[in-house]
């Protein structure tokens, strides 16, 4: 592909999606400020640290006493999390193939893992979580599907459950969806989705309960991992260190969309998101050749919009002729649905331009 037809598109893609408007800047600035040389033990990279961890505590309102730390992804933050804080057991609340991702990586990891699958469509039943469980693990808005699960639903589990750890999965909502990270243990997302960036980057946020866990476990004999121990992310992120070689590149664009999202202010950016979601759920619900796939409100993720469609296919062909790229399906429905990202990098303009582009 040219780069010149890429760069005509605006991409509502689930992740990567479309970059933050002033990234292109940010890589230049890298690049002469010599960014790309700088080393990951040098005061400039600790100071670049410390300045993610001031400014993302501080956009997301985190408790000052939580640990950050960086990682590679994600799917890592999974393995990080249950190998670093489950000796036994996890128990895992499932509406999509994230949700899914997450226990898989407990049973490869020998714990015992067990699944509640949540009933999106009506109301949740009250849940009982066996004595044994040592940590809940949940997905806040699952990009599959998008299914969105409100932070009330988590707190009610932690206000019934306070001795179990909770470890969520922000990926495709964060910054958007408003959590109070001090009831929850563990959080994590990669950077690719809602701030805009390119991928190669995951942000674990840990509590000192989770920190303790960790030592608990390790010093029962359970292995914790190696390098990227919990242990050893948290002790080199005390001194705003990493320890391995970092995504420098990363850790700097991250800082710096941080700083302009924190300009802008997160009640303005939560408050867009919200009317742009409005604008394409209203939209589909009215149009014919258009279902949602979650129906009840209580469910639906505003940060990410699935719907079935017929005959996909001449859609993504339309689209792209106007200059457009949305997601396709998620494994089996990749043919069945279209998956729409509804980010910060996304204006109520682009939003408007895609429902019109859809008619
Ligand atoms: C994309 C995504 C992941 C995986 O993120 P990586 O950075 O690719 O590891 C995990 N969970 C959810 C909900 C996602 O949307």
């Amino acid at each position: 592909m040219k780069g010149g037809e890429l760069m005509k598109h605006t991409f509502f893609t689930v992740g990567p999606s479309q970059i933050y408007p002033t990234v292109p800047k940010y890589v230049k600035e890298a690049v002469e400020r010599n960014i790309l040389s700088l080393s990951h033990r040098s005061g400039e990279f600790k100071n670049m640290f410390s300045d993610v961890v001031e400014n993302i505590k501080q956009l997301l309102s985190i408790p000052s006493d939580y640990e950050i730390v960086f990682l590679p992804s994600a799917t890592e933050a999974m393995e990080r999390t249950l190998q670093g804080v489950v000796e036994k057991e996890s128990f895992h609340i499932v509406h999509g193939a994230f949700g899914k991702k997450f226990k898989e990586i407990a049973d490869d990891l020998g714990k015992k893992a067990s699944v509640y699958q949540l009933d999106i469509t009506g109301f949740a039943d009250e849940i009982e979580i066996p004595k044994s469980v040592e940590l809940v693990c949940l997905t806040q808005s699952d990009t599959s599907n998008g299914s969105w699960i409100s932070p009330e639903f988590i707190y009610q589990i932690k206000k019934k459950y306070p001795e179990k750890l909770i470890a969520i999965d922000i990926v495709s909502s964060v910054p958007i969806v408003n959590l109070d990270f001090s009831k929850v243990d563990i959080a994590f997302f990669s950077v690719q989705k809602g701030f805009g960036l390119p991928a190669g980057l995951g942000v674990m946020v840990i509590s000192p309960d989770a920190y303790k866990k960790a030592q608990q476990v390790k010093d029962k004999g359970y292995s914790i991992g190696s390098y990227h121990s919990l242990l050893s992310l948290i002790q080199q992120a005390k001194k705003f260190q990493t320890p391995e070689t970092p995504n420098v590149l990363g850790i700097f664009l991250f800082k710096q969309v941080l700083r302009d999202m924190l300009e802008k202010g997160i009640g303005t950016i939560r408050k867009q998101a919200d009317i742009k979601a409005s604008m394409l759920y209203e939209f589909f619900d009215q149009h014919q050749e258009y279902k949602p796939v979650i129906t009840h409100p209580d469910f639906r993720s505003s940060t990410v919009i699935v719907v079935e469609a017929r005959d996909t296919e001449t859609i993504h062909t339309r689209l792209s002729k106007e200059g457009m790229k949305v997601g396709k399906g998620y494994g089996s429905k990749e043919d069945d649905h279209i998956r729409i990202a509804n980010f910060p990098s996304h204006t109520v303009d682009q939003i408007e331009m895609l429902i019109q582009a859809l008619s």
